[in-house]
C-alpha cells in the first residue's frame, strides 16, 4: 500500500531511459529498505535497474536465479495520488469506489471475487489505477528477501532481485546488463490468478506493406492512374472476417492484424503485427498475407509493393523447454505453497520473453494482481502472501535439487 502511492507511470512518447525520472522515486525507496534489511550490494543505475544480490548460504553448487518485477505502471490510467483501500474480510459484496461512485468491482465482472471471500482486498479509490502491476510483484520479491535474510536456518543459493523501469512501454529490458545481473535462470512476478504459472507467450514479427501507385493529373487520369490507398483498402477488405483476425481467435490461435494505415493515392502504407504460438506459423501466415498483396497489386498495370518483415519477439517457451527444471521447480514451488498449478499462455509478450532469448530462461509467476491498467484493478492480501511463498520455496527447492561443490 506504500508503495503504490509513489506515482511510477511510465510514458511512451519519451526517449528518453528511463522514460520517466519519477520511477526512480520508488527504486530509491527500494535501495534503503534492502541495504536496512542487510542486502549489501542493493544499488539503482543511471537507467533506472536495482540490482540486488542475498548472498548463498550453503556449501551446494546451486545455480543462480534471479526474481524480477518491474516498478512501472501502465499509461492506460492516472498513477498520481493513488490512494489505496484495503477492504477486510471481503464477503462478496460489490466494492464502492468512494471517489467515483461510477467505479464498481463486482462479481459479475470478476467472477474470481468469488475465490476471495474471506480476504483482505486492496483496490484504488475510483480515480486511479492501483498499480499492483507490478508493485504486488515488487512487494513480493521485498517480503521473500526480507525472510529469507532472517531465516538463514533457510538454505538457498545465491540469489538476484532485479526491478526494472518501463515494462509497461516495451522498454524494460532495453538498457539491462545481462552480464552484470549474473544469474542463470530467472522469474518473472507479473502474473495475475493465484497458482498459475506462465510458460508460454506469442512469437511475435511486424509487416510493413508499402504500395507504390501510378499517379497522373486526375483530370487526366483515364486507364493510367492507380491509386495506391484504393489498392490498400482492397488487400484489408481480402483479410479474413471470420477467422486469423484478434476479434475472432483466442486460445492457441494466431492472428493478422492490420494495426495502422497511412498514405496518400501515390503511396499507402499498411503496418500489420503477425502473432502465434508456433514460430513457424509466422511465416505461413506471412505468406498468405504476401499472396493477397501480390495478387492486388499485379492486377493493376505500374503498381508496385514492398513487403518488410521485422521480427518482434519469440515464445518463450522454446527458449524454456531446453531447461525443463526451471517449470519444474517452479509447478513445486506453487503446490508446497498449497496450490494447485494453472499453467497458461501469454497472447502477447513480457518481459520474461525478452529476458529467456537474452539468455535468461524466465517464466512468469503469480502475483494476485487483477483488473489490472484500470480503476478497477485489485488485489488479494493472502493470494500476495502466497507468492511470497513460492519464491521462497523456489530459492529451497533450487538448493535441494543441487549437488555438494566438488572438494
Ligand atoms: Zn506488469
Amino acid at each position: 500500500m506504500r508503495y503504490v502511492q509513489i506515482d511510477t507511470q511510465s510514458d511512451p512518447l519519451s526517449n528518453t531511459q528511463p522514460t520517466t525520472e519519477k520511477q526512480k522515486d520508488l527504486s530509491q525507496i527500494l535501495i534503503q529498505e534492502l541495504l536496512t534489511i542487510g542486502i549489501k550490494d542493493a544499488h539503482l543505475d543511471e537507467w533506472g535497474y536495482v540490482y540486488a544480490t542475498i548472498p548463498s548460504n550453503t556449501n551446494k553448487q546451486v545455480p543462480v536465479i534471479c526474481f524480477c518485477s518491474h516498478v512501472d505502471t501502465a499509461p492506460d490510467a492516472s498513477g498520481t495520488g493513488v490512494k489505496p483501500l484495503l477492504h477486510h474480510n471481503y464477503q462478496g459484496q460489490d466494492i464502492m469506489l468512494p471517489d467515483d461512485n461510477g467505479i464498481v468491482i463486482s462479481k459479475k465482472d470478476f467472477s474470481y471475487l468469488e475465490k476471495l471471500i474471506g480476504n483482505e482486498i486492496i483496490s484504488a479509490s475510483g480515480t486511479t489505477l492501483l498499480g499492483s502491476d507490478d508493485k504486488a510483484g515488487v512487494a513480493e520479491i521485498m517480503d521473500a528477501a526480507n525472510y529469507l535474510v532472517q531465516h538463514p536456518e533457510v538454505k538457498h543459493g545465491t540469489i538476484k532481485i532485479l526491478f526494472t523501469p518501463d515494462e509497461e512501454v516495451g522498454k524494460g529490458t532495453a538498457k539491462l546488463d545481462i552480464q552484470k545481473l549474473g544469474a542463470e535462470f530467472g522469474y518473472t512476478l507479473d502474473g495475475g490468478e493465484r497458482g498459475s504459472l506462465e510458460d508460454e507467450t506469442f512469437s511475435a514479427d511486424g509487416v510493413q506493406i508499402i504500395i507504390h501507385g501510378v499517379i497522373t493529373h486526375p483530370g487526366y487520369a483515364k486507364d493510367k492512374l492507380v491509386n495506391a490507398v484504393k489498392l490498400a483498402g482492397e488487400i484489408l477488405s481480402k483479410l479474413p472476417k471470420d477467422q486469423l483476425a484478434p476479434e475472432t481467435t483466442e486460445g492457441k490461435q494466431g492472428f493478422i492484424h492490420p494495426v495502422r494505415v497511412d498514405g496518400i493515392s501515390e503511396k499507402c502504407t499498411i503496418d500489420l503485427i503477425i502473432r502465434d504460438f508456433v514460430t513457424a506459423e509466422l511465416e505461413t501466415k506471412e505468406a498468405f498475407l504476401k499472396n493477397i498483396v501480390e495478387e492486388v497489386v499485379t492486377s493493376y498495370s505500374g503498381a508496385t509493393y514492398e513487403f518488410k518483415i521485422t521480427e518482434q519477439y519469440r515464445n518463450m517457451k522454446e527458449v524454456l523447454d531446453l531447461h525443463p527444471q526451471v517449470i519444474a521447480h517452479a509447478r513445486e514451488a506453487i503446490n508446497r505453497s498449497g496450490l494447485e498449478v494453472n499453467m497458461e499462455s501469454i497472447r502477447g509478450g513480457t518481459d520474461g520473453s525478452r529476458l529467456s532469448f537474452m539468455g535468461l530462461p524466465c517464466p512468469n509467476l503469480f502475483t494476485g494482481m487483477q483488473a489490472i491498467h484500470s480503476k478497477k484493478e485489485f488485489i488479494s492480501v493472502q493470494d500476495m502472501n502466497k507468492a511470497v511463498e513460492t519464491i521462497v520455496h523456489l530459492a529451497i527447492i533450487w538448493e535441494e535439487k543441487s549437488e555438494m561443490k566438488a572438494q
